[in-house]
């Protein structure tokens, strides 16, 4: 028996937002016992539009200006989902989520933020880059600056940006200083009077000044009306020509926070009190540009959003704890800090103003300041060292016994499995007996393997497809088609709503992947203890007609070997724990993870294999190793190892999963590296891997069409990586690794 932390509440933060960023750090430094906290956000990074010109104009990379969302939820135990959130519904405290199910809640935060309003100008939508989101501004900028750069020819190409506010003041500024000396005309269209209108008259002569001396065109009372292919049509009927167009003007809410039924303001902004709390609805929050404070509203600017944070964090913390809510007061005015392109930068407040170099290193000083709160993330107290919600400190710690009791209740697996049943009619048997008849053709071979993860994402819909995947690679490399599968789900101690809503994302993940394979979820068991772990029992029959199957064992000397995935999860996951990941590298490796095996093993049947394995814990080299069978040798060509991006370098950094050490152990011995071969390249034949690609042995004339038949479906990094051989003579070892060049 042992003593159980129980979740029972659940916090989703909908958004990366800059009061989010803030609000999760605080709150992870003082956790909340019985808490579960959510981010949800498209992106695994948020960038912090302080930085967001000098971003644009070089002075900048691409991590000092983004905050790494995937990272910080590690840091703080916080669930990341990177999902975008489409439609809230208050009463059933359910969010939709783009192509993915639903999510439920206790308490939501709100910081989604806001983007540029072009339904209101006809073709602004279709032909106009908006400055957010900034992903979409990003990478359409990056190809924009590599086309300028190859451009050939004399004539300009002209660069629009439509807007008068600060942020398009500085977009202008920021890309004209970093394509200075290109052939590049820009122009900037401003709908006001003037520019900057809610600036002091000296502050908008320096910035117009800045405008000026970079030969930024400025037109003002100037609204577009139009917008075609390759002309903007203005409202007094002219006509002007752009190649290239930003829009940068007023900002628009997202449609579903009105289609909620919540309160909004006059613009579809979320209306909140100086709690932050919804106008009707106490466990709704909104905080940032998506909010108006209704009894103080002010500007979009990231100032407020950055101010709302702490209270943000407090009256979230109070909330949930049963304590008294903090009043926010906006201040009047904020300090503005406007980036002229070339490391200046011109201050604003009230009758102040200051232009020069030093504005802004004061400005670069504030935002690297705000920045490094988030790449030298501190120790936090443990999940179990903070509050504790109100009936956790009534109800002494629940006493969970390790056996049958520790089962989930019978009621969240039924029901989940019969809310799925609905979903997936033909892959989801619902709820039903505790044995299942297996579905199979008569006479038919059985296949049956198992697989178990612990938990290695926190998103459970994710974590579901993982685990399914990974099972059914099993029955993938020996030539089997899936018919059916039973789950074994261990969930972290929970409330029963919470353990609900926990089965029916895992499940409802594992069942995406089982309907792609037309396999029939028949049911399962689920207990309860201290971690997440998921695992399946797969079924499957002879994908091939005549039965045949593909085996571990059976390569010839002189077969190539092909991999059809990149190796690297394990040492990526490692980094990850170790918050030594680039979220862009774990997408990339989650990407992959997720990439069925099935093609494959259809593809390796039709071109003849003589052997097949999955590769997972053992590495590359322990289930090489096992294809060889002691009888065989192989030589590889390191050079051609399909690698996930980001995987050397976190070997090169020593950082390995803790089964590495175990897999050199086991199977060092038997590989024999040539002088040129790189020490992290080599290792990473011993990183264990989750899901990881099929090893195919075939005979040599059919590799190559083999490769590019698995290119064909999709498996980019597919590559032949060596060759079986005939046993090396003496005390040699049977695997040679040789690397011709670096890769
Ligand atoms: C070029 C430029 C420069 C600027 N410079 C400044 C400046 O120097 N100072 C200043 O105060 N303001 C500045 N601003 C304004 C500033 O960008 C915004 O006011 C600020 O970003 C608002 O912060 P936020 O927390 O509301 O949301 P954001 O910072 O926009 O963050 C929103 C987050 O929510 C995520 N998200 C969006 N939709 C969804 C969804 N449906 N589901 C889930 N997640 C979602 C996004 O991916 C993002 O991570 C600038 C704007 C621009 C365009």
């Amino acid at each position: 028996m042992q003593a159980a932390t129980e979740l029972s509440r659940d916090l989703v933060l909908v958004g990366g937002g800059h009061s989010h960023v803030l609000a999760l750090r605080m709150l992870a430094m003082r956790p909340i016992e019985g808490l579960r906290i959510t981010l949800v956000s498209p992106d695994c990074h948020t960038p912090y539009s302080g930085m967001l010109p000098g971003l644009i104009a070089g002075h900048y990379s691409f991590e000092q200006a983004h905050i790494d969302l995937a990272r910080l939820c590690q840091w703080a135990g916080v669930r990341f989902i990177a999902a975008e959130v489409t439609a809230l519904d208050p009463l059933a405290r359910r969010l939709s989520l783009a192509g993915r199910p639903a999510l439920g809640y206790d308490v939501v935060s709100i910081d989604i933020g806001s983007q540029p309003e072009l339904d209101s100008v006809p073709g602004a939508r279709a032909y106009a880059t908006p400055v957010k989101p900034v992903a979409g501004l990003w990478q359409r900028w990056q190809e924009l600056h590599s086309r300028v750069i190859a451009r050939e020819g004399t004539q300009a190409l002209r660069i629009v940006v439509v807007g008068g506010g600060a942020g398009s003041v500085e977009l202008a500024l920021a890309m004209s200083h970093r394509l200075r000396g290109q052939r590049v005309a820009m122009d900037l269209w401003c709908a006001a009077p003037v520019i900057l209108q809610t600036y002091n008259a000296r502050a908008r002569r320096a910035v117009l000044a800045a405008l000026h001396s970079q030969d930024i065109r400025v037109h003002v009372s100037a609204r577009v009306a139009a917008v075609e292919a390759a002309c903007l049509v203005l409202a007094d009927g002219a006509r002007a020509a752009y190649d290239e167009l930003f829009w940068c003007t007023g900002a628009a809410a997202a449609p579903w926070i009105a289609a909620s039924g919540l309160a909004t303001d006059q613009d579809g902004f979320l209306a909140v009190r100086d709690t932050l709390q919804a106008l009707h609805d106490d466990r709704v929050y909104g905080a940032g540009d998506i909010a108006t404070q209704v009894k103080h509203p002010r500007p979009k600017a990231g100032v407020y959003a950055v101010r709302q944070g702490p209270v943000l964090a407090h009256n979230l913390r109070a909330a949930l704890l049963e304590k008294p809510l903090r009043q926010h007061r906006p201040q009047q005015r904020f300090l503005s800090l406007l980036s002229l392109g070339d490391k200046q930068a011109t201050a604003d407040r009230g009758p102040f103003s200051a232009t020069g170099n030093w504005v802004w290193r004061w400005k670069d000083q504030i935002d690297q300041t705000f920045m490094a709160r988030f790449a030298d993330l501190p120790e936090h107290m443990s999940r179990t060292a903070g509050d504790k919600l109100p009936e956790l400190a009534r109800v002494a710690p629940q006493a969970v016994c390790g056996g049958c009791g520790a089962k989930v209740g019978a009621d969240a697996l039924s029901s989940a499995l019969s809310a799925l049943g609905k979903q997936f009619p033909q892959h989801c048997a619902g709820a039903g007996d505790d044995a299942v008849a297996v579905p199979a053709p008569l006479g038919a071979t059985v296949v049956q393997s198992v697989d178990m993860l612990r938990q290695m994402v926190s998103d459970p819909w994710q974590m579901g497809r993982i685990a399914a995947n990974h099972a059914l690679s099993d029955l993938y490399a020996c030539g089997a088609r899936p018919v059916s599968a039973l789950a074994a789900v261990t969930l972290p101690y929970a409330s029963a709503q919470l353990l609900q809503r926990e089965l029916e994302q895992l499940l409802a993940g594992a069942l995406h992947e089982f309907a792609a394979a037309d396999c029939q979820l028949s049911g399962g068991h689920s207990m309860q203890g201290p971690e997440l772990n998921i695992g399946f029992v797969v079924n499957g029959v002879p994908m091939s007609r005549d039965g045949k199957l593909l085996r571990k064992t059976g390569a010839a000397s002189g077969d190539q070997l092909v991999l059809t995935k990149p190796l690297g999860t394990g040492t990526l996951f490692a980094a990850h724990m170790q918050l030594a990941a680039d979220g862009r590298d774990l997408r990339a490796a989650l990407s992959s993870m997720l990439q069925s095996n099935g093609i494959a093993a259809e593809l390796a049947l039709a071109h003849a294999a003589t052997a097949c394995t999955d590769i997972t814990g053992f590495g590359l080299l322990g289930h090489l190793l096992e294809m060889l069978g002691g009888t065989l040798g192989a030589r590889l060509e390191l050079a051609q190892l399909p690698l996930l991006p980001g995987a050397v370098e976190q070997i090169q950094a020593g950082i390995m999963s803790t089964m590495h050490a175990a897999n050199v152990r086991s199977a060092g011995q038997f590989l024999q590296a040539g002088p040129a071969v790189d020490e992290a390249t080599k290792q990473m034949l011993f990183d264990p891997q989750t899901s990881g690609g099929l090893l195919i042995a075939l005979p040599a004339g059919r590799a190559l069409a083999l490769c590019d038949a698995l290119h064909q479906a999709g498996y980019a990094a597919a590559r032949i990586i060596g060759e079986v051989t005939a046993l090396p003579p003496g005390r040699a070892a049977p695997v040679q690794a040789s690397q011709v060049s670096g890769n």
